[in-house]
């Protein structure tokens, strides 16, 4: 079920890129230096990056 090459955590700057919510699929697209978030959706802590 779970492809997920890397997990991202809320707080980690993971680089440019597309991820998703491990939970709730929501994805949220960082640029080169932004933090990750808590998922907008459901505020869970980690992500699945493409
Ligand atoms: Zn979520």
């Amino acid at each position: 079920m779970n492809n997920c090459k890397r997990i991202v955590k809320t707080g980690e700057k993971p680089g440019q890129g597309t991820y998703s919510c491990t939970s709730c699929h929501t994805k949220v697209s960082l640029g080169a230096g932004d933090k990750m978030p808590p998922c907008p959706s459901c505020s869970n802590d980690s992500f699945c990056a493409e």
